[in-house]
């Protein structure tokens, strides 16, 4: 009981944080398929986070829950009840934190009762699909707070690249050629 138990919540932890710094987070900054897919403002996130079977959406979701079913995987040896429960589990919490859309309120019991684990609930989810910018971690909110600073860091790297290629970029074409790029070492007359 206490092995089913303590697998299901490491699939559960365990599978948000790989989830949510290995494939959400890395979308938001670099990717298109999720901010297309879950971010399509044009559609109702019930019908495309639940309902659709569009194959760029089903891949976003396979994708996000990849890490949940490997760790499954991994766990199943120690519990396949912990392992089986944590996806089931997930996949629930996947329907759950998107009913906002269909004028669902979470009961306020449940508010207090989920409120001092951290979980997400829907409410929470539907500030992540109103600004995208906010409200990370799939099932824990703890995440979000380290998703946004690695979102700020990954960005501002990324600027840091983009403006030095651009430099490089106009640099050569006011020289009128391309870089030289040394093969070996410098030669160093007069030593050696
Ligand atoms: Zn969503
Ligand atoms: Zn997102």
């Amino acid at each position: 009981m206490l092995t089913t138990i303590i697998v299901l919540i490491i699939v559960l932890i365990v599978g948000d944080f790989a989830s949510t710094f290995f494939y959400h987070v890395p979308q938001h900054v670099w990717f298109k398929l999720h901010l297309r897919t879950h971010h399509d403002r044009r559609r109702s996130y019930w019908d495309h986070a639940v309902l659709s079977i569009s194959p760029a959406v089903l891949a976003d979701g396979l994708l996000g829950a990849l890490p949940y079913i490997a760790l499954a995987a991994l766990l199943w040896h120690f519990s396949p009840a912990g392992a089986l429960l944590g996806l089931i589990l997930g996949q629930f919490h996947v329907w759950w934190r998107h009913t906002t859309e269909l004028g669902w309120r979470t009961p306020r019991w449940v508010v207090a009762l989920t409120r001092p684990f951290g979980i997400v609930l829907p409410e929470d989810h539907d500030g992540h699909h109103r600004n995208p910018e906010i409200e990370f971690g799939d099932i824990f909110r703890f995440y979000d707070a380290p998703a946004r600073a690695c979102i700020a860091f990954f960005r501002a790297v990324s600027r840091g690249t983009r403006r030095r290629k651009a430099a490089l970029r106009s640099a050569m074409r006011r020289s009128g050629r391309a870089p030289v790029r040394r093969k070996g070492p410098v030669p160093s007359p007069g030593r050696g």
